[in-house]
Order: structure tokens, then C-alpha cells, then sequence
């Protein structure tokens, strides 16, 4: 039966709808970026802990969760926001800085996927910016795109999906030509992956930016994608508003203590990225050697630039029981995995026909 809702907003009829990693019993899923492996005991332990409080609100503010954030990078507490994701943070951005209708939030074409969805959300205008010929983020002409309706503009380093990263000398001279009354957020989702001298770490430039806003997530290095945290580093004003327009309690108790102990266990999380790191290369590698087109990634994914045979791709890989994330008409996101999820996956590859 079809019911016509009509004080539901008409423009939701066009938002484009989140496709979910998919989920086909047996198959290999490098379709989300997850890291494979389980959290650690030490982080099991605290989750179970944790669980047992669930009678309980959690925390609103995340003191302890917000105080060993500060602890871990270096700020002052009050320069750090948590939130339900740090997709949920991109869309706290919009509607802490979109109001007027016409407000625009400018961001690379193609990129993360949730932007053009949290930005309509918001009531905001979406302005994209091709990727260049490489794939990678056009800052100057980002730089040229900002108008008198921009608000906020998404920078995504390493890049989600084409893994490509943005340099810090093009990030420095990308803020002094927008200046100090745009927020850009720099989306590092990824950044326990960089290993490019040259790369962008957004905490250096929080200083000397204060419209800089800095977000990162324990969803894939610190694998904690089901539990739900993001964070925002940015000037102490853009951090209270971002916290104003959280949904109440949206960090849970249990996140609260996984993300707390997964800091502490850091070392052991982070020592399964050097594999990621040297799998990435072997695996591009293997796909530019059979002829395909990917660039190089900082991330735990790669690219496959396959235009037109973007959906056959991705239908055969599932043939060949690994499910991978199609981004008809532009290309495939493969997340590197193990040796051996990696190996099927290059096994699939290498036999697609076009
Ligand atoms: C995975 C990812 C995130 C993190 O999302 P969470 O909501 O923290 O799970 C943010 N930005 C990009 C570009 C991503 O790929």
C-alpha cells in the first residue's frame, strides 16, 4: 500500500540512499574498510564491563572519553567534540554552520559518500569540485568554488574512495586562500594508514587555522566501526557548537569505554597497519601489472578506475564470493584486507573479462 505523507519534506524523495556494505554468507567482505580482525581482549574486557551499566544514561558530555582524547593528541579538552560516528560529526558540521537557504557546503566529486546526503539533510546546498586527472582533490579549484554562500567546506584526505592523499603545502596555501571565515573540515578517517612524508596531518595546522576542524574515528584502525565513535579537534567555539547540535546521548556508555580502552591498547591496534601498508602496495601492484587502472592509496582501500564496467565488476567479484563497493559509473573501493581475503580477491580480478 503506498500512503502519501504530507508534511513529510518532499526533497527526502531524492536523497541518495546509503548502500550498505552487503552482506552474503561466506563471502569475503572488502566492502566497507573494516579492519578484520576482532578488538583486542583488552578492549573486549571493557566493553563487557561497560555492558553491565547499560541500566544507565551514558555520560552526555564524555568527560573521561573527551579527557584521554586530549591526553592522547596533545589539546586542550575543549577543543574536542565526540559524536555518533564521525559521519554523524559531517552532519552536526552542517547544521552548526548551514541556516539561510542557499547556504552551500563545497566538497570534492567523487569522495565520501555521506556528504552529499548529510549536507541535504541539513537544508544545504551541495557544490562538488572534480577530482583532477589523478584522481586527486582540485584544491585550487575548490579554492576558486568558495563564494558568499559557502559555509563549509569537506576536505577528505586520504581520500574515500580514491584513496589519494591532499599534501600539506597544498592544505596551507588551499586556507589562506579561503581565510579564516569558511570552516573546512579535514575528514582524516584514515590517517593511522598515512605513511607519505608529504601528507596532510590536519593537528599541525589546528594552531595556526581556527576555522580548521580536524575529524577522525576509531571505526578502522582502532576497529571499533560497530561501536560508533567519531571526533571532531577544532578551535574551542566550533567544538561547543558542534556539541550543542549532538543528538543527546549519542556516544553510548559502551563506546565511551571501548574508545577509552582502545586508546590505552593503542599500540597493539595500530601494530596490524604496517600489513595494510605493505598489502596495499602488493595488491595495486598486481591490479596495474593485469592492466587496470588504480592509483596509488595512503588508505586501507584501493581504487580501481573502472568507468562503464564499474557494475560488471562488482557482479563478478560477487561470483566469485567477495563482495566489493561498486561506485557506478566511476569505479570499484576495494578494501585491503589479509594476505589470504587479498589474494582471493586478486584472484577474482584477474579473471574479469571485460
Ligand atoms: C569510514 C569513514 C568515516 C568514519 O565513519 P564513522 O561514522 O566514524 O564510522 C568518516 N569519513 C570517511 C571518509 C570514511 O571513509
Amino acid at each position: 500500500m503506498v500512503t502519501s505523507v504530507t508534511t513529510i519534506r518532499p526533497d527526502l524523495d531524492g536523497l541518495p540512499a546509503y548502500v550498505p556494505g552487503r552482506a552474503v554468507p561466506g563471502a569475503i567482505k572488502l566492502a566497507s574498510n573494516e579492519v578484520p580482525l576482532p578488538p583486542t581482549a583488552p578492549v573486549l574486557a571493557a566493553i563487557a564491563e561497560a555492558a553491565a551499566g547499560g541500566n544507565r544514561y551514558p555520560d552526555l558530555a564524555t568527560v573521561a572519553l573527551t579527557a584521554r582524547l586530549a591526553q592522547a593528541l596533545g589539546v586542550d579538552a575543549s577543543r574536542i567534540a565526540t559524536g555518533c560516528g564521525s559521519v554523524s560529526i559531517c552532519q552536526q558540521l552542517v547544521q552548526a554552520t548551514c541556516l539561510a537557504p542557499g547556504d552551500e557546503v563545497l566538497f570534492a566529486w567523487r569522495s565520501f559518500e555521506a556528504y552529499p546526503i548529510v549536507t541535504q539533510i541539513g537544508g544545504a546546498t551541495a557544490r562538488t569540485v572534480p577530482l583532477d586527472g589523478d584522481l586527486r582533490h582540485d584544491l585550487d579549484a575548490m579554492a576558486a568554488a568558495v563564494g558568499p554562500q559557502t559555509r563549509l567546506v569537506m576536505v577528505c584526505s586520504p581520500n574515500n574512495p580514491t584513496g589519494t592523499v591532499v599534501t600539506r603545502a597544498e592544505m596551507e596555501r588551499f586556507l589562506a586562500a579561503v581565510g579564516p571565515d569558511v570552516i573546512v573540515a579535514l575528514d582524516e578517517a584514515y590517517h593511522e594508514y598515512v605513511t607519505d612524508p608529504d601528507a596532510v596531518d590536519g593537528l599541525t595546522l589546528l594552531d595556526a587555522h581556527p576555522n580548521l576542524v580536524v575529524l577522525r574515528t576509531f571505526s578502522k584502525a582502532y576497529r571499533l566501526a560497530a561501536l560508533r565513535v567519531g571526533y571532531a579537534i577544532a578551535a574551542p567555539e566550533v567544538a561547543t557548537a558542534l556539541r550543542k547540535v549532538c543528538a543527546p546521548f549519542s556516544v553510548s556508555s559502551v563506546a565511551q569505554a571501548a574508545a577509552i580502552a582502545a586508546l590505552d591498547d593503542a599500540d597493539a591496534l595500530l601494530a596490524a597497519c604496517p600489513e595494510v601498508v605493505s598489502e596495499r602496495v602488493r595488491v595495486r601492484d598486481a591490479l596495474v601489472a593485469a592492466g587496470f587502472r588504480v592509483p596509488p592509496s595512503q588508505a586501507n582501500f584501493i581504487w580501481l578506475a573502472l568507468g562503464q564496467l564499474t557494475a560488471d565488476f562488482a557482479a563478478h567479484c560477487l561470483e566469485h564470493k567477495v563482495i566489493v563497493r561498486p561506485f557506478h559509473p566511476d569505479g570499484v573501493r576495494v578494501t585491503v584486507s589479509s594476505v589470504v581475503e587479498n589474494d582471493a580477491f586478486l584472484a577474482a580480478a584477474s579473471a574479469f573479462a571485460p
